[in-house]
């Protein structure tokens, strides 16, 4: 069983320290040929025929990206030394190119699991429910899948029993367990890449933790994000757009965990690992190259079309440097 990591950024009771949970996970089940008819004897059936088709289409998807990392490169800024907090400072990371992430046979969206689900929990703002539509937009264009909204749960489908008001802060909570396991789980189509829920309610996980932003399973492809802690986004238009790109980074960041992108230790990266807040904040939206050529063959996206994209989200809401480092990005790529 190959082994995955994703992890949910928050804090432990204890003052200062931040921990990450981690999670097992499993390879998305393979295709089968079962029902086809069988080829004549000595030829290939139509499943080793797509799947030759499939390699060789692969193989010169991933030279193409190789000849690309190498022409955005120029542009990379190379992650500087950690501050004493900082992610890479606590938790050593070797990091991992392009070529090492091929040849670890990473989880893919599959034809009979490409579809990321939308699961919105609780009450919502009109101001919180845009953000959640408009993430769902990007996932879409991030990972080249499609994104379908599930029926709205009620709060109530979180018992007493895994509430609790936040000792320190008096704040509700939900136990992220319970979401996961009771309320993800047993609903998960069958079709699903991940099934992402979205909650305006702050999370914990348990015994001994104060909260987290998010915690999620590979094995289950199930994960549970919160905005609660991304501050208030009806106050301004400024505060709008800083947590939509909280909101935005986060669910790229751990989704991409779920198609098996550990952290990047190379670049300025959304992959790269973060303990605090202000670590995330300080980091950019947009992928490194290296990165970006590993979601680009998971998903089969072509990057100048996602590029273009991604700058027209960007631009529509107001997120003006992440739509230039798009510009300057796509650019690179057409030799401007
Ligand atoms: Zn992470
Ligand atoms: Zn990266």
């Amino acid at each position: 069983m190959r082994k995955v990591l994703v992890a949910a950024l928050g804090s432990a009771l204890v003052a200062g320290v931040v921990v990450w949970v981690v999670m097992a996970a499993s390879p998305v089940a393979s295709r089968s040929g079962a029902g086809e008819p069988l080829p004549p004897p000595g030829q290939p059936s139509a499943e080793q025929q797509r799947a030759a088709r499939e390699t060789a289409e692969d193989r010169e998807r991933a030279e193409r990206l190789t000849a690309l990392v190498e022409k955005l490169r120029p542009l990379a800024v190379k992650l500087g030394k950690p501050g004493p907090s900082d992610w890479l400072a606590n938790h050593p990371e070797a990091g991992q190119n392009f070529k090492e992430y091929l040849d670890s046979g990473p989880v893919r969206p599959t034809v009979s699991r490409g579809t990321i689900y939308i699961q919105p929990l609780g009450d919502f703002s009109a101001t919180q429910r845009k953000m959640v539509t408009i993430t769902s937009e990007a996932m879409a264009v991030w990972f080249n899948v499609p994104t379908k909204f599930r029926e709205d749960l009620k709060a109530d489908v979180v018992p007493e029993a895994a509430r609790r008001k936040n000792p320190y802060t008096g704040w509700e909570q939900f136990l992220t367990g319970h979401i996961l396991d009771r309320v993800l789980k047993p609903n998960l189509p069958r079709d699903a890449a991940a099934s992402i829920c979205f909650t305006a309610t702050d999370l914990w996980p348990g015994k001994g933790w104060n909260f987290v932003f998010g915690q999620a399973s590979l094995e289950e492809r199930v994960g549970v994000w919160s905005l609660y802690r991304f501050g208030d986004p009806d106050k301004s238009e400024e505060s709008y757009r800083l947590a939509l790109l909280r909101t935005l980074k986060l669910a790229t960041h751990e989704s991409g965990h779920m198609f098996s992108l550990p952290h990047c230790t190379a670049y300025e990266c959304n992959m790269n690992g973060c303990n605090t807040q202000d670590e995330s904040d300080r980091h950019p939206l947009a992928l490194c190259p290296e990165c970006m050529a590993k979601t680009c063959w998971a998903t089969r996206a072509e990057p100048a079309e996602r590029y273009r994209k991604l700058i027209e989200l960007c631009r529509r809401e107001g997120l003006k440097p992440e739509a230039a480092a798009y510009e300057k990005l796509l650019g690179a790529i057409e030799g401007k």
